[in-house]
């Protein structure tokens, strides 16, 4: 019997039935990207149903050197959690909320519990998880943890990593380092936590987390605005910081393209404007003080604005129903592109003050490269972070455009680093880019995080060929 074989037998024997799947008809779910970019062949999922069942399939599969990659919802768009001949150790079963402690503001959960599960058992007990993107009703915590998910609330409480203060590890020996603690001020040594959360499973296996939790905002406004260029959308953006502070929530650019593509291939959604808009804004406001007339607050931003000549439009939301159709707008646009054909996407972060100047510049190197590229850019522009991707030609063949990629990818990587950005902002590196990391890290780090990986996984069977 092959050591793999007796791995798996092994995990068969001490998990149960429920701990596993090797039926082949049910494995796609595993195999296969939300982006369909990659496709995996893993023959065989553990499913441990607690902590010390997770410890137990890493410590099996090392003994026996069997490499595995850790997977929450399969929602990750880098090839982060494709497996070839690893053993997948799937966190579904790690779904439960341990604790509720409103006055320490903290929520204790398994790796595997999903994003909008944990949103909403904040909400009941009267909290807030801002925690927030579009893959929310799959996505896992430990996913969300695992790429230091972004979304679109960063702007006011920060990445999944700023969300934390309590991590449980299964390191890839099988020993658990239980660092459940709901501290906000523990400056005991290194802060271990902070080496996992952004790792994508290359350290280990995140089991639980001890997240921090909100108030409540008890006012939202909501506007969709509509603008000339990206030029008055940063004016608007540095506008909206001098007058409404820390109430900005959100703070979402669209191109015409981004908001068209949407209205055109999704149901349901449609373009509250009657003329077509270069620019479009999705801005939120939220509050959860008493007294503070965020409505007011909304209305003299935007009309100051529109005197200024930065706005040409506006749509204040005046139900939750409006509310919703907005926010559909925007996070219809990913699915969307599909409708027009093959598309190169980039998730790119630069300098606030630079975004207007990479937008010009970046337009112009596409359109040199592939005459007639459409791009669809959109994102949390408060935060800096664009969706830079890139519709075929109209009349191009899918795959000679999809042949462009590093044709178009690489000067536009170069121009972001020549502007001090991030070629990944917040998809992580998985597959993808690991090419990337080694072109543009400087040295010292790569060899930094070489060494920390050869440390913490010494036969490098976490999460093998991801991010290094
Ligand atoms: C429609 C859509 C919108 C999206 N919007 C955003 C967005 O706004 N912001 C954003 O940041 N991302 C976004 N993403 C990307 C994706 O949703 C996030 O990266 C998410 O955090 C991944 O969570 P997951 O549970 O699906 O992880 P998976 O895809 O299962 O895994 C992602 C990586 O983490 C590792 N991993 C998973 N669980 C664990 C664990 N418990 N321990 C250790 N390693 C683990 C995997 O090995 C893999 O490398 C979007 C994706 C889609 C499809």
């Amino acid at each position: 019997m092959t050591d793999r074989q007796s791995v798996i037998d092994k995990i068969k024997n001490e998990l149960g039935t429920q701990g596993y799947v090797d039926d082949p008809s049910a494995l796609d779910k595993y195999n296969i990207e939300a982006r369909g970019l990659y496709r995996g062949h893993a023959t065989f999922v553990a499913r441990p149903g607690s902590t010390e069942e997770v410890a137990f399939v890493v410590k099996t599969c090392a003994d026996a050197g069997v490499p595995m990659v850790p997977l929450g919802g399969h929602t990750g768009l880098v090839g982060g959690g494709i497996a070839e001949e690893e053993i997948i150790v799937s966190t579904e079963r790690l779904n439960k909320i341990f604790d509720i402690d409103t006055l320490n503001g903290t929520m204790t959960v398994g790796a595997g519990c999903i994003l909008a599960d944990i949103q909403n058992a904040a909400d009941d007990a009267g909290k807030l998880f801002p925690l927030s993107l579009a893959a929310e009703g799959s996505c896992r915590i430990g996913g969300n943890l695992s790429t230091n998910a972004g979304g679109t609330n960063v702007l006011r409480y920060g990445n999944a990593r700023e969300l934390v203060l309590g991590l449980e590890v299964v390191l890839p020996t099988g020993e658990i380092m239980n660092g459940l603690r709901g501290l906000r001020k523990d400056n005991t040594g290194y802060d271990m936590k902070h080496l996992f959360m952004g790792a994508e499973g290359t350290l280990g296996i995140i089991t639980a987390a001890v997240l921090k939790l909100f108030p409540k905002p008890n006012q939202t406004e909501t506007a969709l605005i509509a603008l000339e260029n990206p030029d008055s959308v940063m004016k608007l953006f540095g506008r909206a910081t001098g007058m409404v502070g820390d109430t900005l929530t959100a703070f979402e650019y669209m191109n015409r393209n981004s908001l068209w593509v949407s209205c055109e291939y999704t149901e349901g959604v449609r373009d509250p404007f009657e003329d077509e808009h270069p620019a479009y804004v999705l801005m939120e406001l939220t509050s959860p003080r008493a007294g503070t007339d965020l409505r007011d607050a909304i209305e003299k931003l935007l009309e100051e604005a529109f005197e200024a000549g930065d706005v040409v439009d506006a749509v204040i939301a005046e139900s939750g129903q409006q509310r919703h159709d907005i926010w559909h707008i925007r996070e219809a646009i990913s699915d969307a592109q599909k409708g027009e054909g093959a598309s190169i996407k980039n998730d790119l972060s630069i300098p606030i003050s630079k975004v207007t100047d990479f937008i010009a510049k970046a337009d112009a190197i596409c359109e040199r490269v592939v005459p007639g590229i459409r791009p669809m850019t959109f994102g949390h522009i408060g935060d800096g972070n664009l969706h830079y991707n890139l519709t075929q030609p109209k009349g191009m063949e899918g795959q000679a455009f999809l042949d462009k990629w590093h044709d178009v990818t690489d000067p536009l990587n170069d121009l972001v680093e020549e502007m001090n950005g991030s070629f990944s902002a917040e998809h992580g590196i998985g597959r993808m880019k690991r090419d990337e990391l080694v072109r543009y890290s400087p040295p010292v780090e790569i060899e930094l995080m070489r060494k920390i990986k050869a440390v913490i996984d010494p036969s490098g069977i976490m999460n093998p060929g991801k991010v290094l």
